[in-house]
């Protein structure tokens, strides 16, 4: 099947282009390679799907009216998975215009261009933001999700509730995923595993918010390209036929899903863990809590599993050792800035 990706370049767009080449399938990827984080990162990952026959590479902006539309017309996919987005909680409340255009003007040119050219099923993703502050633990996909606690939040609920319209409205079959923290090779610079990688390994203090009081649901890549994977073939009916637990609109051909470990991990684990896969002895660097963070995640993947079946996570120490050697090979150990290491092309 010809699948389209927004975000291609991006952490997750790379690794499920990949999956998809090498399941034979054909993928358009489109991507601005904007420098919210180092353009090279992401040139270096689309390097590595360029040699696959069935990819094409698409440089352009989501948000620039009709281009969307253009492709859709042009190539026909059976699936589109969106995950192009202005990511990244803290930097959302320094510069917020950029989540505007790319995400909900991004969007919005998405959604037209579906509309016009209606593909099987449209994936979109969201983020375990929309569910606020809550302490109430774990988030189910019923759970309310008005209380954003970011910008960043605001606009991925923002996108729900667009997205569901047009499912309401034109009948398109959307599936929107809750991502929870992801981690591993070719991970995202401005994430917590990046940074508490690249201080053990210029032994640099660990900056740790909130004194290192949080819990985050930290979900393995390849664990969440497989939920995507197989939630690509489960597409959401109309008029829902709703079963209990299930996240289906009575009114679209709607489902929301969470992708998660589905077990929550106190940041102070998370660096012994790094200790151990780097061999390195933390020095930490306590700090308040920050604007626009919430102290924890943890998915509830009941539904997941109902969907998808039963699920193997990856551990978090064998994960974090995958890690840290495309880390050290990426990067080199030791090296002074990540970013002068960044010709190194190492394999995922
Ligand atoms: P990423 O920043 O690595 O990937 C996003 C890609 O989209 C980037 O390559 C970027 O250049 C591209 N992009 C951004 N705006 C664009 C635009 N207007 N036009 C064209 N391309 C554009 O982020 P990621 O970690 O791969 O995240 C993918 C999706 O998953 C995003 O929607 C993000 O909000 C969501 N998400 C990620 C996580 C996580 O832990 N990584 C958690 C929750 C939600």
């Amino acid at each position: 099947m010809t699948v389209l990706i927004t975000g291609a370049a991006g952490f997750i767009g790379y690794h499920l282009a990949r999956r998809l080449l090498s399941e034979g399938h054909r993928v358009i990827g489109i991507d601005d390679h904007n420098a919210y984080y180092d353009p090279a990162l992401k040139a270096a990952r689309e390097a590595q799907l360029t040699p696959f026959p069935g990819y094409l590479s698409l440089r352009g902006g989501i948000q620039t009216p009709g281009l969307l539309t253009s492709i859709m017309a042009r190539h026909r996919p059976r699936v589109v998975v969106h995950l192009a987005a202005q990511a990244g909680v803290r930097h959302s409340i320094e510069a917020p215009d950029a989540y505007l255009a790319s995400n909900l003007g991004g969007t919005f040119q998405l959604l037209q261009a579906a509309r016009a050219h209606p593909p099987a099923h449209l994936v979109m993703a969201s983020s375990s933001s929309v569910y606020g502050g809550s302490p109430a633990m774990p988030y189910r996909e019923t759970d309310r999700t008005d209380q954003p606690m970011s910008f960043y939040a605001a606009t991925k609920k923002a996108t729900e509730g667009m997205a569901h319209s047009y499912a309401a409205l034109y009948g398109l079959p959307i599936t929107m995923l809750r991502f929870f923290t992801v981690y591993g090779p070719w991970g995202r610079p401005d994430m917590a595993p990046f940074l508490f990688t690249q201080a053990l390994m210029q032994d640099r203090p660990i900056p740790l918010f909130n004194r290192g009081r949080m819990q985050r649901d930290f979900t393995y890549v390849d664990d969440l390209i497989g939920a995507i994977r197989a939630l690509m073939d489960v597409i959401p009916h109309h008029p829902a036929i709703p079963v209990a637990g299930d996240s289906l609109s009575p009114v679209a051909p709607w489902r929301v899903v969470n992708i998660g470990n589905g077990a929550p991990v106190p940041l102070m684990a998370f660096i012994d863990a790094l200790q151990v896969a780097t061999g390195r002895t933390a020095r930490l660097q306590m700090l308040p809590m920050q604007p626009g963070d919430v102290a924890a995640t943890w998915a509830d993947t009941t539904l997941l599993d109902r969907l998808t079946g039963p699920r193997e996570p990856t551990a978090l120490a064998v994960g974090l050792a995958r890690y840290v050697d495309w880390f050290t090979r990426y990067y080199g150990a030791g090296t002074r800035t990540a970013e002068s290491m960044l010709h190194r092309i190492g394999a995922a």
